[in-house]
């Protein structure tokens, strides 16, 4: 019998939702492309319900334990003798989200005697150290394409709130105020402007769709080139790399794993080619910018805004610099977990333990690491260390 581990961001502030805002979410049965969205023998959760939070379980508690296994779940992840810790030791699987991750350094990984399975609810497999999982025979599986659209959604409102100075004149309507000068001084239309994205995968190119109706000139950078229908279809302007794209771009848009090529790769060198006043969205991960660079970045003007949801470490400090640079859109790591997306990575989840506690291969779209190498998804889209 199987131990599961499971680490959910903590419920709201004033406890479990009773009702909900609407009453239910529309059915998703395919993304794009055609792959299928999670067909699991059966769900005991209601779609739509807050399920990415400690009492949510992501849905997975009757499903466990009517088959003899057990469950535990904490938010306390973090410091000397956390729950996760003291828990992990003889855990046979993990699973956390990307907006709350449970950091499974080499250390960790060394000291999970049983650790046989790290399952990322949600895309984004960085907080497990992938090299350490792959000496340790561990496998990494993701719900791919769970939270894609979410993601590519929320790019978009980030594009428009930053060029359309959307918070700011959003504030002065809270503080009482009127003052329309305030509010455009540094508002524009996106209509014209060339926009870019490092990486055109699931949610770059999502993007890109998402983006072609406003009028715009877009721009990728990606490790392999999209079909040339696609390219004519979007009208867009390939680049072999980052460096070569930025230049070009009023907006960029950041859609690539974190891993070895990506992390750092927007500092003060390639941030300082890019055009003075530039919009720079991050909803990939926060470690292929800068943190410093960005900062600095905002206040001399050579970006007008930086916005995204992702963060290091996670949760962000109080004193993170992000909360309080200027010209900035950030928000916490959302954009994946809205409850749309909870109730596909929830039947994603189960999906991938049903198939692993019954010693069925999980889908390949699913896989980071397996068999001790990149495998899936993950062969497609990362690189490991080879320092
Ligand atoms: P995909 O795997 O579909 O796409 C990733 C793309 O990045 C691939 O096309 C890949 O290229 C490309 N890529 C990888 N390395 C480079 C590089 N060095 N330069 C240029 N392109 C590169 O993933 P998704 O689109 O679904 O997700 C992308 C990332 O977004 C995730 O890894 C995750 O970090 C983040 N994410 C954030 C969420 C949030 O809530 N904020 C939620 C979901 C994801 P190729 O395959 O051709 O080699």
């Amino acid at each position: 019998m199987a131990k599961v581990l499971c680490v959910l961001y903590d419920d709201p502030t004033d406890g479990y939702p009773k009702s909900y805002a609407r009453d239910g979410i529309p059915v998703i049965d395919h993304y794009p492309g055609g792959q299928t969205a999670p067909p699991p023998e059966a769900v005991d959760f209601t779609p739509g319900h807050l399920l990415g939070s400690v009492s949510g379980e992501l849905g997975l508690r009757s499903f466990l334990e009517k088959a003899g296994h057990t469950l535990v779940v904490t938010s306390d992840k973090d410091g000397a003798g956390s729950v996760f810790d003291r828990e992990l030791v003889d855990a046979d699987v993990v699973i956390s989200q990307p907006f709350w991750p449970a950091y499974l350094t080499p250390e960790r990984i060394a000291a999970a005697r049983n650790l046989k399975l790290a399952v990322t609810a949600g895309i984004g497999s960085d907080h497990v150290d992938l090299d350490a999982a792959i000496a340790h025979g561990v496998t990494v599986a993701e719900v791919t394409y769970c939270n894609s659209i979410s993601v590519a959604e929320h790019v978009v409102m980030m594009i428009l709130g930053l060029v359309r100075n959307y918070l700011p004149s959003h504030q002065v309507v809270l503080d009482g105020g009127w003052n329309i000068a305030d509010c455009v001084s540094r508002s524009y239309d996106l209509e014209g402007m060339h926009v870019g994205t490092v990486a055109a995968g699931r949610i770059g190119l999502a993007v890109l769709r998402r983006l072609a109706p406003f009028d715009v000139t877009l721009h990728y950078t990606d490790r392999t080139r999209l079909p040339e229908s696609v390219e004519r279809e979007l009208n867009l302007t390939f680049h072999e790399s980052a460096a070569a794209m930025v230049p070009h771009c009023d907006v960029v848009t950041i859609n690539a794993p974190l891993h070895p090529q990506t992390e750092g790769l927007f500092g003060d060198e390639l941030i300082g080619t890019m055009k003075r006043g530039a919009y720079l969205i991050n909803t990939a991960r926060a470690r292929i910018a800068d943190r410093d660079a960005v900062d600095r970045s905002l206040r001399s003007g050579q970006l007008a805004g930086y916005a995204g949801d992702v963060w290091f470490p996670q949760p962000a400090p109080a004193d993170h610099p992000w909360r309080t640079m200027p010209h900035h859109g950030m928000t916490p790591h959302i954009s994946g977990s809205t409850l749309s997306a909870q109730a596909r990575y929830a039947a994603g989840t189960r999906e991938i333990l049903e198939s692993w506690l019954a010693g069925r291969p999980l889908r390949d779209e699913y896989l980071i690491v397996d068999g001790g190498r990149l495998a899936g998804t993950g062969a497609k889209s990362y690189s490991v260390n080879t320092r």
